[in-house]
């Protein structure tokens, strides 16, 4: 279907975005999944590209378009080539540089969105602790005000781009109590003592990314490094949160489309008893209902984006389009593997790789089921 949510200008970008992938990503992506990383250099062509800055003014380095479809149009990019890809730039630009936009000062904005902009600076977002991710109210990281001081003691994990981040935000409790109203958010520059990186994960999918343990052993910040107000970290949280799903459902859909895709082009060629295997009337129907479901998702994904576009996307909206997303993007990619028979399961393929680095979709930033716990509780149940 001709999509309808695109202006000339976001395809234009589109295409700024290809010459990106093709030139700076595609050449380097066996390394960065051998090394478990994205090379810093890649981060500079992207800075230097302009793609790192859509969320941040011309004063602090970026390209302030102030659009959230041309963000939609980076994640689809970036996910259409490796899901790796839109989950360590997005957190970067789409869900870091928001934060410091939204509730910097202008000395920190000015400390650290230029360098974020260029690729100087990788950020990650520090919210999970071994202890849980879904009840995030009841985070145990603690900063304590010493003199004009902060004093960071605690750990987090899975954190995205916490192998090579320079800056962190990390979420701690400030307040005595336990719950949301005690949390706060601290830019930590993770050059100080006390921070200390753990080792990189051993993930089953998304091998490009350097997703990683991070600890606080008395880490001293100066109270210019706190983020927003005291006290307000779980709100400032739960307010931007909406964005990063709907980063991921944009996300979920582009790949599985580019899979999808490619997996027709196999069925065509491929051939069994005399004849393709997609022209069976069992492959024939199948696809025909995977193209449908990815259509029908698409428009939905493509309704949030227009309403968070004008700053209208609900959190539970967001919610939906995250957890559906994942759930179609599984079904589908199990699909294409199995369409693809052994050499669907050999990680030369590109299904087979996709297929593991999807499953996290079902599992992170915010799980499937806290996905329909929000919708539920709207719901008034
Ligand atoms: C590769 C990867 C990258 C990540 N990147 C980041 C990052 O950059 N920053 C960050 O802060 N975090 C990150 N995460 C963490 C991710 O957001 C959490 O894993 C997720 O929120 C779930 O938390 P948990 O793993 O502690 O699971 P748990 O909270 O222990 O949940 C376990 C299971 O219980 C279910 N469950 C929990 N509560 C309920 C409930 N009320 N009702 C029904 N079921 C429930 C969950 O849905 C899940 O199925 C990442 C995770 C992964 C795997």
């Amino acid at each position: 279907m001709q999509r309808t949510l695109f202006d000339p200008d976001h395809e234009a970008f589109r295409e700024t975005m290809r010459f990106f992938v093709d030139r700076t990503l595609r050449p380097n992506a066996e390394r960065h999944a051998a090394e478990h990383r994205i090379d810093r250099d890649c981060w500079r062509e992207a800075g230097r590209a302009g793609l790192l800055g859509l969320e941040v003014s011309e004063t602090y380095g970026g390209t302030g378009a102030q659009d959230y479809r041309f963000n939609a149009v980076f994640n689809e990019e970036l996910a259409r080539f490796g899901a790796a890809y839109a989950s360590c730039f997005g957190i970067h630009a789409d869900v870091v540089a928001p934060y410091l936009v939204d509730l910097g000062t202008a000395e920190q904005r000015t400390q650290w969105l230029p360098r974020m902009c260029t690729g100087e600076v990788v950020t990650a977002i520090a919210m999970t602790e071994p202890s849980g991710g879904s009840d995030l109210a009841n985070l145990r990281t603690r900063a304590t005000a010493d003199g004009a001081d902060w004093v960071i003691d605690g750990a987090k994990t899975f954190i995205t781009n916490g192998g090579s981040a320079d800056l962190v935000v990390v979420a701690a409790r400030t307040g005595p109590g336990p719950g949301a109203r005690g949390v706060s958010l601290f830019l930590v520059d993770t050059t100080r003592p006390g921070f200390h990186r753990g080792r990189i994960l051993d993930k089953v999918g998304q091998p490009e990314s350097d997703t990683a343990e991070l600890f606080f052993d008395g880490l001293r910040v100066p109270a210019d490094a706190l983020l927003g107000e005291v006290g307000q970290g779980f709100i400032s949280l739960m307010q931007r949160l909406p964005q990063e799903r709907i980063g991921v459902a944009i996300g979920n859909i582009a790949n599985t489309d580019q899979i999808l895709t490619e997996t027709l082009d196999y069925v065509k060629g491929r051939q069994a008893f005399g004849q393709p295997i997609g022209s069976f009337q069992h492959n024939k129907f199948l696809l025909a209902e995977l193209f449908t479901k990815v259509q029908v998702t698409q428009s939905f994904v493509d309704t949030c984006v227009d309403a968070h576009t004008r700053h209208a996307l609900t959190a539970e909206e967001a919610a939906m389009a995250k957890w559906w997303s994942a759930e179609i993007q599984s079904d589908v990619l199990d699909h294409c593997v199995q369409l693809h028979g052994g050499y669907g399961y050999m990680n030369e393929y590109r299904v087979a790789r996709a297929w593991k680095d999807a499953r996290v979709n079902k599992i992170w930033a915010g799980s499937n089921e806290i996905m329909k716990e929000l919708i539920g509780r709207k719901l008034g149940l």
